[in-house]
C-alpha cells in the first residue's frame, strides 16, 4: 500500500514535470557539450579569466565547423575547416585570448580569420574586432556566418596579414593564428603601448614558439615563449603571374 502510494506520487510529479521533458530538445542541445569542454579542457589546465571562460561557453563552436566534422567540435584538437586550414584546438583558442589581456572597450586585430571562431570568442569580450584571412572563399564564410550569428562587431578582411590593417590601428591587441617565421615589423608598429600580441613562431609542419609580444608603455618590446604550438603556416599572395 505504501508502495503503490509512493508510486503514484512519483508517477504524479513525474507528470508534473511535463511530457517526456527529459528528451525534449534544449534551446541549444551543444550546451552540455561546451560545459564539458570548458572544466575538462580549459579549466582543468589553468584558464581562469571569467571573460575567456564565459566567451567560449557561449560561441557555438560546432557552427563553425563543416557539417562531417560538427560531432567532433568540442573535442581535444583543431579540425580540419577545408583550404587545407584548421580550426584551432579550443584550450589554444582560450590560452590565446587569456594572454591578451583585453576587455570591453578595446579593439583587437586578428590574422588569420579561418572559420571564425576565434574572431566571435574575441568578439565577445571586446568592442570591436577586425580579422584579415588570405584565403578568399575563406573569409567569405567566415564573415556570413559570423553575421548569421549575430556578431556585428567583427569585420573580415581578405588580405595578407604580415602588413597588419593600418587603417585601424593601434590595436589593444593581436592575435596570430598562423605560424610566421619571424614576427612582422608591422604588426608590432600597430600595437599600441601597454598591448599584447601572441603570435606562433617557427617552421611549417614543426612544433613552433608561441610569443608573447608587450609593448611596454614606454614603447620598449619584450618578447617571451609561452608554449609549444602547431599551427598551419602563414602564406604569402603569390605574386601574379
Ligand atoms: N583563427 C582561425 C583558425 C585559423 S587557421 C579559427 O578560429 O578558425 C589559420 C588561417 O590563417 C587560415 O585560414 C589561413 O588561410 C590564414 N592565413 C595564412 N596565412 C595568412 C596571411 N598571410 N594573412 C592572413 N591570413 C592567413
Amino acid at each position: 500500500m505504501a508502495a503503490a502510494a509512493l508510486f503514484t506520487l512519483i508517477l504524479g510529479l513525474a507528470m508534473l514535470a511535463g511530457p517526456g521533458e527529459a528528451e525534449q530538445t534544449p534551446a541549444d542541445p551543444a550546451a552540455a557539450d561546451r560545459r564539458q569542454m570548458i572544466q575538462g579542457q580549459i579549466e582543468a589546465r589553468g584558464i581562469s579569466n571569467r571573460a575567456v571562460l564565459d566567451a567560449m561557453t557561449r560561441v557555438p563552436r560546432h557552427l563553425f565547423v563543416p557539417p562531417r566534422e560538427r560531432a567532433s567540435a568540442y573535442e581535444d584538437r583543431p579540425l580540419p575547416i577545408g583550404f587545407g586550414q584548421t580550426i584551432s584546438q579550443p584550450y589554444i583558442v582560450a590560452y590565446m585570448t587569456e594572454a591578451l589581456q583585453i576587455s570591453r572597450d578595446h579593439r583587437v586585430l586578428e590574422i588569420g580569420t579561418g572559420s571564425g571562431y576565434q574572431g566571435a570568442v574575441l568578439a565577445e569580450i571586446v568592442d570591436k574586432v577586425y580579422s584579415i584571412e588570405i584565403v578568399e572563399p575563406l573569409a567569405r564564410e567566415a564573415q556570413q556566418r559570423l553575421q548569421a550569428l549575430g556578431y556585428r562587431n567583427v569585420e573580415v578582411r581578405v588580405g595578407d596579414g604580415h602588413r597588419g590593417l593600418p587603417e585601424f590601428a593601434p590595436y589593444d591587441g593581436i592575435v596570430v593564428t598562423a605560424a610566421a617565421q619571424q614576427v612582422p615589423d608591422a604588426l608590432v608598429a600597430q600595437l599600441k603601448p601597454g598591448a599584447r600580441m601572441v603570435i606562433p613562431i617557427g617552421l611549417p609542419d614543426r612544433t613552433q614558439d608561441l610569443v608573447l609580444v608587450h609593448k611596454q608603455a614606454d614603447g620598449t618590446i619584450s618578447r617571451r615563449v609561452v608554449l609549444q604550438v602547431r599551427f598551419v603556416p602563414m602564406t604569402k599572395h603569390k605574386s601574379a603571374a
